[in-house]
Parts: C-alpha cells; sequence; structure tokens
C-alpha cells in the first residue's frame, strides 16, 4: 500500500480524531484500572482504540491492526499491518501532565514504513509522507500550522548530546549519564521522545528492559525518516512482527 498525500492526511485525521476524543475524557474526572500486565488503562485508551481500529478497517479491511488495546495476534500470515498504541503514556495520563500520545504505525516487511504521533494537549502532530518526516501544529478546526520538515541534528562531540530519559521507566540516571558521556538529559512520557530526536531536541534514547511494538512503530517511522535510528543492543535495526510483538532492549539515536 503506498502511502499517498491524501491518504496521509486522512490517517493523521485519524489520530487527531482519536486525541479529541480522549481530550474530553481528559478534561473530567475519570479513573483507571490494572490491566493483566499491571499497567494503567482508562475509558480514554478504549474509546481512542475504538475510534482508530474502526477508521483504519475502513480504509482498507484487508490490512490487520495490532493493538494495545485491540488484537494482539495477525489471524493470517501477512507482511503489513497496522500497529496502534491509542493512547501511549497512560501514566502521564493520569498523572494530568499532559505527556501523552496517539501513535499509528504501518509495518510492512518487518519495517516500520509510515508513522503519525499525535499529542493532543500540545495539538502537535509527526508524521511521515515519501520517506520525510513533518512537524505541524493542529488549530482546533483541523488546519495545519507551522508545517515544517524534520531532521535530526547529530552532535559530534560525544558531551553536547542531549540524553532523553523516560519520566516513568527511568532507571540508573547517573550512570546512564555517565556511560552516554553527557550530562545534558531531558526528560519526557511516552512516544514524544522518538519526535524530539527526529526534530533535533535529543540526540540519545536508550530503552532498557522490554516494550511492545506498537510502543515504537510509529516514532520509529518518523526517526528513520527524520534520518535517526533504533537498534538493538547488538546493533541490529529493531524489527517488527516478532513473536509475541515484543521488543528487546534498544537504542534510538540521531
Ligand atoms: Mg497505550
Amino acid at each position: 500500500m503506498k502511502i499517498s498525500l491524501n491518504l496521509s492526511k486522512i490517517i493523521n485525521q485519524i489520530a487527531i480524531d482519536a486525541g479529541r476524543e480522549i481530550i474530553k475524557i481528559y478534561n473530567k474526572p475519570f479513573t483507571a484500572k490494572m490491566k493483566k500486565d499491571r499497567s494503567p488503562v482508562t475509558k480514554a485508551d478504549l474509546v481512542a482504540n475504538k475510534l482508530i481500529c474502526a477508521a483504519l478497517e475502513n480504509i482498507n479491511p484487508k490490512i490487520q491492526i495490532i493493538s494495545e488495546e485491540g488484537k494482539k495476534s495477525l489471524h493470517s500470515k501477512t507482511n503489513i499491518f497496522w500497529c496502534v498504541d491509542p493512547l501511549d503514556g497512560t501514566k502521564e495520563f493520569i498523572k494530568k501532565n499532559g505527556e501523552f500520545t496517539v501513535n499509528i504505525g504501518l509495518i510492512k516487511n518487518g519495517r516500520p514504513i509510515h508513522g503519525v504521533i499525535y499529542s493532543p494537549v500540545k495539538k502537535e502532530i509527526f508524521y511521515t509522507l515519501n520517506k520525510c518526516a513533518y512537524s505541524a501544529k493542529i488549530s482546533s478546526k483541523n488546519i495545519y500550522s507551522k508545517k515544517k520538515q524534520i531532521k535530526v541534528k547529530p552532535k559530534n562531540n560525544l558531551k553536547d548530546r542531549v540524553l532523553l530519559l523516560s519520566r516513568s521507566h527511568a532507571r540508573n540516571i547517573e550512570l546512564s549519564k555517565k556511560h552516554f558521556r553527557t550530562n545534558k538529559v531531558k526528560y519526557s512520557g511516552s512516544s514524544i521522545k522518538f519526535c524530539y530526536i527526529a526534530n533535533g531536541l535529543g540526540n540519545i534514547y536508550p530503552r532498557l528492559g522490554p516494550t511492545m511494538e506498537w510502543d515504537t512503530a510509529a516514532g520509529h517511522a518518523i526517526l528513520n525518516a527524520a534520518g535517526g535510528s533504533i537498534k538493538t543492543l547488538d546493533r541490529k535495526v529493531l524489527k517488527y512482527g516478532k513473536q509475541g510483538f515484543k521488543n528487546p532492549s534498544f537504542l534510538a539515536r540521531s
């Protein structure tokens, strides 16, 4: 499936629409439940998931969807599938710090070929088109403003590199700073860290421990299109469609 300009706008709009539903819930009192894996889930995760899955099926019912809040297996063998995290950063959503995102990725032959990340609080969208990455602000009338192509900004000096760490998962912060030989650290929740590398605000994001493919698919596509990469600790490209859709530890970089 080739992603035309028109189709990319449709996929972006799905993320924006899901973001709008998430914000409706965010702005009122809500409760969170614990899932079997002891991660939290709210009504917002489920509402956004329903909206996104229905809209993606509408684009092409033959393309299967893997989602954090939906199906976690492919019912038939395929080389192409959507990889969705309707609300990444549910912990940040519950803390009300605004650092959560809507994530839609498209995987083909084990590689992320298209990605959209939308931040409903900042009303900022990051997306790929024709192997380039873009960011834009979205107004209440769905108009894109400040649209620009984004590229990674690698640093020659190791000490100038900005290290990105998870707000909710960061461990061994001093060890990380020493290992990457930098004192510059930026903390952030959710997949927005991939966007910070893609737009030149950060350089390295180490993630030790397991994640799921829907946590990285959209961000990986955006980062690749901006000139960055995600590699496993044995320096292999992070691939998709793995057993159980589980990612090993990885290093994202500019
Ligand atoms: Mg999620």
